[in-house]
């Protein structure tokens, strides 16, 4: 993600905090700054390796309790599949994501079909069921890696 576009998420995600009375605690933060400079799919331990510090221990349940947090608030995808967290393109707008997941590279690219988002949406009232947010997993072969040898 670039600086610019990293930097207007964590003021969002600062904004967010701020409006619902949340800590926006330094462990909270950094998580939230990593994966946002990355813009790719993070395994939780991979965090923890990038947030670690020569003399600096950063705890994993602090990791942890941190990317819930991020998630519940929807400024994270869990990519179930991968078990790796990626961060929303467009938090606090339309949660409607679909992840393309290459399943060669295990890049994470995240979309936006607002028609799949109207069905799902259509799919949930015809239930009774009241919308909140998705992030569907599509899997296949980036741009990149097609033609290429398992
Ligand atoms: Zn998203
Ligand atoms: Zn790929």
């Amino acid at each position: 993600m670039a600086k610019e576009q990293s930097q207007r998420l964590l003021d969002e995600a600062e904004g967010y905090c701020r409006r619902h009375g949340l800590r926006l605690t330094p462990g909270r933060r950094r998580v939230l700054a990593m994966l946002a400079e990355r813009a790719e799919a993070m395994k939780a331990y991979d965090l923890l390796d990038s947030l670690t510090r020569p003399g600096e221990r950063v705890m994993p349940p602090v990791v942890y309790r941190a990317l819930d947090f991020w998630v519940s608030h929807g400024f994270v995808h869990r990519i179930a599949s991968l078990n790796a967290y990626v961060v929303c393109g467009h938090p606090l707008h339309n949660h409607g994501c679909q992840l393309l997941i290459c399943s060669h590279c295990g890049q994470a690219l995240e979309v936006c079909n607002l028609r799949l988002r109207e069905a799902i949406l259509e799919t949930a009232r015809a239930s009774g069921f009241h919308f909140e947010k998705v992030a569907l997993e599509i899997h296949g072969r980036c741009p990149r890696c097609q033609g290429r040898a398992v």
